[in-house]
């Protein structure tokens, strides 16, 4: 797609620090490298984000996700851990508007990349949370 900086990495119109590609996916360094070896993976296909996918493309997207973190994992001293993120939405975070998945690696407490999740189940029932799942239960069921 016209305009969009990583179709242009993905055409060679732009350089990156290519770590992997295939017919479907290319994988390269991110620049702000949050965390040393901060990775993306993006499909080839020009995709805005997660709602846009369907099943072969994630299928052939997210299955190569253990690949990566593996290699990571081989090559990148002391990496203890990693989150693997995908924001969808400027809301989420998207900066950029090809989908993609974030590798970040992690190495101790004072990694330079934080992620909190707050814990809010006090204002939970279980009736709510029931009727929650339910709902969304069915609308998988709707879609497959
Ligand atoms: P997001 O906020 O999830 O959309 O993340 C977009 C990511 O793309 C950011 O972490 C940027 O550092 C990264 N990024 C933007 N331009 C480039 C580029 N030319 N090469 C590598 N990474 C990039
Ligand atoms: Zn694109």
């Amino acid at each position: 797609m016209k305009d969009c900086i990583f179709c242009k990495i993905i055409n060679n119109e732009i350089p990156s620090y290519k770590v992997y590609e295939d017919e479907d996916v290319y994988a390269f360094l991110d620049i702000s490298q949050t965390t040393p070896g901060h990775t993306l993976l993006i499909p080839k296909k020009h995709v805005k984000d997660i709602f846009a996918y369907d099943q072969t493309l994630a299928q052939s997207v997210l299955g190569k996700i253990p690949l990566i973190a593996q290699a990571l994992k081989k090559v990148l001293p002391n990496l203890n851990g990693l989150n693997l993120i995908s924001n969808n939405g400027k809301i989420a975070g998207q900066a950029v508007f090809h989908s993609h998945f974030h590798f970040i690696p992690r190495y101790n407490e004072k990694d330079t990349f934080t992620l909190k999740f707050h814990d809010n189940s006090k204002n939970y029932s279980a009736e709510v949370l029931n009727k929650l799942a339910q709902s969304i239960s069915k609308q998988i069921k709707n879609e497959i």
